[in-house]
C-alpha cells in the first residue's frame, strides 16, 4: 500500500475512444441486421418458480456487436437474490448469469478487435451511458446514469428490452463490454473471475496492495476465496477471518498465511493493529468494530457484501483514532476487468469450481444459500435443453 495515501486515485483507464464512439449521436440505435436467434436458457418465470427451461431471443448482431456462444456461466449469489425477487420488483421471465465465458460466433461489421473463435467473457455489465464522468474514466460500473446490468435491466440502446443473462447457449453484447479471456485459463474455472474475481481485485488494486502488505479477508465463500488468491499473488501476507474453525484448513490450502476465529475475542485482540486492508465479503449484517481494531494506522475496510437489513453501528472513534477508511466497492470497470483477467493468467489464478448441469441448477441454488459449495458453481451450458421454436422472452 502507499503510506499516507490510503485511498489512491482509480486506475482510470478509459475505454478506447474511436472515431466511431466519438460520433455525436452515439446512443442512436443502429438498425438490427436480421431476425433474432432463439437460444436455450434457464431462468425464473416468477419469484417462486425456481429455475425452469426457457427460450430467449437474442438480437441479430448490430455493427458493434459480438455474438458469443456461451460455454460456461458461473452461479453468483446475486443470481439467487434476483431470480427470487429478494432485491425488489423484477421483470419475469428472467434469465440470470453474469459470469459468462464462451467463444465468439460472429461479429458485427464494425468489430475489428474480436474474431470468430476468440475466447471471451462477459461480466456484470453490458452497457453504460459512455458519456458521464465515471464512464469516461473507465469506471462504467459507477455510471452516473446507471449501468446496464447483464440481466434484468432495461437496455436503452436496444429498444428498452430487458437484458437476459448467461444461463443460456448464446448472448449478443456490444464489443466495448466484451473481455478477452486468456487461453491459458481453464474456461469453466475462469468464469467466476468475471464477478467474484473483479469484485475483490478492484479494491485491492485501488488500495495499491503490494509486497509485504497485510490483507485481511472476512468470509471464505465465492468472493473470499478469490480475495485470498489475488491478494497472495499481489505479494500480500493474507489473514482470513472466519466464524468457523472447520474452515481453517481450507483457508490455508487456498494460500492464507494466518486464520483467525472471529468469534474468539482473544484471537481478535491478538490481531490488534496488524492489518493494512480488510476485504469484507460477508453479506449478512455483522459488527465491524472488532475488525477496525485489527487495522493499522491509515488502514481501510472495504465492504463488498450487501446485507438485506441494517448493520450494527460503526464506532466513529474507531475510525478517527487511526485515520481508517470504511469503504465500499462495486465490481470493476471494463479496462480493470481485462487487467484482472491478464493478471490471473500471469499468476495462474482461477476460481475453485464445481461444474453443474442445467438440471442441477435449483439444487445448486439451495446449496449456495446453505453455504455448501467450494467455492463456486459453474453451469455447463452444453447441458441446456434445445431451444423451442418460440421465444419466452
Ligand atoms: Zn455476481
Ligand atoms: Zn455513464
Amino acid at each position: 500500500m502507499t503510506p499516507g495515501r490510503p485511498v489512491p486515485p482509480p486506475l482510470g483507464k478509459p475505454l478506447v475512444v474511436s472515431e466511431e464512439t466519438a460520433d455525436p449521436a452515439p446512443s442512436a440505435p443502429a438498425a438490427a441486421q436480421g431476425p433474432p436467434t432463439l437460444a436455450a436458457a434457464y431462468g425464473a418465470t416468477s419469484a417462486l418458480s425456481g429455475l425452469v427451461p426457457l427460450t430467449v431471443a437474442r438480437r441479430a448482431p448490430k455493427e458493434d456487436d459480438v455474438e458469443i456462444e456461451i460455454d460456461f456461466c458461473g452461479l453468483c449469489h446475486s443470481d439467487v437474490h434476483a431470480t427470487r425477487g429478494e432485491w425488489g420488483a423484477q421483470s419475469y421471465p428472467l434469465v440470470p448469469g453474469h459470469e459468462i465465458v464462451g467463444r465468439v460466433r460472429s461479429v458485427g461489421s464494425a468489430v475489428d478487435d474480436f474474431a470468430p473463435g476468440d475466447l471471451v467473457g462477459v461480466g456484470c455489465l453490458v452497457d453504460s451511458c459512455r458519456e458521464c464522468g465515471s464512464c469516461l474514466e473507465g469506471l462504467e460500473q459507477y455510471c452516473e446514469r446507471g449501468n446496464v446490468g447483464t440481466y434484468g435491466v432495461k437496455d436503452a440502446r436496444n429498444g428498452d428490452s430487458v437484458t437476459q443473462g448467461g444461463y443460456s447457449t448464446s448472448v449478443v453484447v456490444d464489443r466495448r463490454f466484451v473481455l478477452r479471456v486468456p487461453e491459458a485459463l481453464d474456461p469453466a474455472a475462469a468464469a467466476p473471475l468475471l464477478c467474484a474475481g473483479i469484485t475483490t481485485y478492484s479494491p485491492l488494486r485501488y488500495f495499491d496492495v503490494e509486497d509485504g502488505d497485510v490483507v485481511g479477508v472476512v468470509g471464505l465463500g465465492g468472493l473470499g476465496h478469490m480475495a485470498v488468491k489475488i491478494a497472495k499473488a499481489m505479494g500480500a501476507h493474507v489473514v482470513v477471518f472466519t466464524t468457523s474453525e472447520a474452515k481453517f484448513e481450507a483457508a490455508i490450502e487456498l494460500g492464507a498465511d494466518d486464520v483467525i476465529l472471529s468469534k474468539d475475542p482473544e484471537a481478535m485482540e491478538g490481531a490488534n493493529r496488524s492489518i493494512d486492508v480488510i476485504i469484507d465479503t460477508v453479506a449478512a449484517p455483522h459488527d465491524l468494530n472488532p475488525y477496525f481494531r485489527t487495522l493499522r494506522l491509515n488502514g481501510a475496510l472495504f465492504q463488498l457484501g450487501l446485507p438485506p437489513t441494517d448493520m450494527p453501528p460503526v464506532s466513529p472513534g474507531a475510525l478517527i483514532r487511526r485515520r481508517l477508511s470504511y469503504a465500499g466497492s462495486l465490481i470493476g470497470g471494463i479496462a480493470e476487468t481485462q487487467e484482472m483477467l491478464d493478471f490471473c493468467a500471469e499468476h495462474g489464478i482461477v476460481s475453485d469450481v464445481e461444474v453443474v448441469t442445467a438440471r442441477q441448477l435449483n439444487e445448486a441454488y439451495d446449496r449456495m444459500v446453505a453455504g455448501d459449495v467450494k467455492y463456486r458453481f459453474v453451469l455447463d451450458t452444453k447441458t441446456l435443453q434445445p431451444a423451442s421454436e418460440k421465444a419466452d422472452v
